[in-house]
């Protein structure tokens, strides 16, 4: 099933290269722990010179500068095309480095597509306004590309935040300077290829492979580029606000962690309940930074929603991410690791372990869906983003003391209720702090609709019409007018 690698270096100014320092890394299947490839390691030497790269492909003049706005749009057509053509092969390679079920990294490809055409659609209707200012003069603002994006993602969909990072920078007219997570390199270096092939000019997009703390800093702190956008932790997030203050005030956007609440009211019918909290948080092994990882359930419902519960995360099926299952392994060690811990600090802080827990098969990061009830507010599990398979369920008896304990946390990126009392809905939508509020789902992340989080869970918002903003910068050009 092994897909072949085909791209292991860096991609700098239209072709791949190894590192100034030919120092390489390994990148391992998290299904087998075992290395797939080496691949070239970058830092601030090969950031320095995709920065260069990248700025000589924004000079005003240059092909990418005098491109017509809506021969941009096609060329980013042309790569949807191609991403469909190669649908299987990328949905393979996606699968064999991240450990993503296949048919969850075709999902994800899916969405990548959209993603990336939607934002295809926005390159030429990127417009400023004329304004009726004040004195003898004619006002119009233009939106202009900001510059040089660098552009920090993470392992968790490394395809799908790709496409949310080049679609509204390619559509605003930036160049890319992208630092796939170290854990997640193959699907982004083959998208470099696809970007020669759709014809982006050299220096547009370039992929430096390496990690957080020698290339992604020498990104987030390069003086030649005009903006960050970022996608990670929250503690990361602050390095590179520091980084991006310290540096050149470069614009930056965050989309960072979460621990996002999901209330379930009594007025629903419980199974499909059940249902959609479980999808909320066991999701991509629960590696989804908007998980539902704090289910609220109404007290006259509780006993019988941990049952059923308890009950579905029990059939989950976990396997070899190639085959017909629902949960690969967790993309790491440090992952898989972090998560045991948060387990084990579950268990001995006394809530109680319905099922899981347990490290599953004998090689690989797999572990088994996870259920703990009776969870306290204080608890670290209660409190801390796992980023596993990990679900938490609490009991709640009023609205009022629900939206209370939803907000009591630093992270605001989603939350859920499930009821179909529209007055609920429309108070608990208003009063609690997400960026994301989801009433008779979850996870519903579409490409027209701004993603991105309250609090501790980000700056600015991704996808849609507002996702194309930190992209522009907004130039006021006033005119005076001759006198008659
Ligand atoms: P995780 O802990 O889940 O791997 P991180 O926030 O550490 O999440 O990683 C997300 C991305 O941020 C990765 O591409 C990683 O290499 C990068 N990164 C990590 N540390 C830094 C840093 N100090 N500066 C810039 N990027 C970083």
């Amino acid at each position: 099933m092994a897909p072949e690698i085909k791209f292991t270096k860096l991609f700098i100014n239209g072709q791949f290269v190894d590192s100034q320092s030919g120092k390489t890394f390994p990148v391992v299947n998290p299904a087998t722990g075992k290395v797939i490839c080496q691949v070239s390691e970058g830092d601030k030497a090969d950031i320095d010179l995709a920065v260069d790269a990248a700025n000589e492909a924004f000079q005003l003049g240059s092909t990418w500068r005098t491109m017509d706005a809506s021969a941009r749009g096609r060329m980013m057509d042309k790569l949807v095309g191609l991403m469909e053509r190669d649908l299987h092969y990328l949905a393979q390679l996606e699968t064999y480095n991240n450990g993503k079920p296949l048919k969850d990294a075709v999902f994800d490809i899916y969405g990548a597509m959209y993603a990336l055409k939607y934002y295809s659609g926005w390159a030429d209707k990127i417009h400023g306004q004329s304004i009726p200012a004040d004195g003898n003069v004619f006002v119009v603002t233009r939106k202009e590309p900001v510059g040089v994006a660098g552009q920090i993602i993470p392992w968790n969909f490394p395809l799908l935040m790709l496409a949310w990072k080049w679609g509204p920078a390619l559509a605003a007219g930036c160049t890319i300077v992208m630092k796939p997570a170290e854990q997640t390199p193959l699907t982004a270096l083959y998208m470099a290829q696809l970007s020669v092939e759709a014809g982006f000019p050299p220096g547009v997009i370039n992929v430096v492979n390496g990690f957080g703390a020698t290339a992604g800093a020498a990104l987030a702190s390069h003086d030649r580029v005009q903006k960050i956008a970022f996608t990670g932790s929250t503690a990361v997030g602050k390095l590179i606000m520091e980084a991006a203050a310290k540096s050149n005030l470069k614009r930056v956007s965050l989309e960072l962690g979460g621990k996002s609440p999901i209330v379930v009211f009594p007025d629903v019918d419980l199974d499909k309940a059940v249902a959609t909290c479980h999808a909320a948080v066991f999701a991509n092994m629960g590696q989804c930074c908007c998980a539902g990882t704090r289910t609220f359930v109404h007290e006259s419902i509780y006993d019988k929603f941990v049952e059923k519960a308890t009950e579905l995360a029990r059939k989950r099926k976990l396997g070899d991410p190639f085959g017909e299952v629902d949960q690969g392994p967790q993309v790491s060690e440090l992952q898989f690791n972090r998560i045991m811990a948060l387990i084990e600090a579950g268990k001995k802080e006394g809530a109680d372990l319905k099922t899981g827990g347990m490290k599953h098969g004998t090689e690989g990061y797999f572990i088994e869906p996870t259920v703990f009830v009776d969870v306290q507010d204080n608890m670290r599990i209660a409190k801390e983003e796992i980023f596993g398979p990990v679900q938490q369920i609490m009991k709640f008896s009023t609205m009022e003391e629900v939206i209370k304990r939803a907000n009591d946390t630093h992270y605001g990126l989603a939350a859920g209720i499930l009821t179909n009392d529209i007055n609920r809905a429309l108070t608990f939508s208003q009063a609690v702090n997400a960026g994301s509020v989801w009433v008779n789902c979850f996870l519903h992340i579409t490409s027209q609709t701004p993603f991105g989080g309250f609090k501790q869970s980000g700056i600015g918002r991704e996808m849609g019409e507002e996702g194309i903003h930190s992209y522009v910068e907004v130039k006021t050009v006033t005119i005076s007018m001759a006198k008659f």
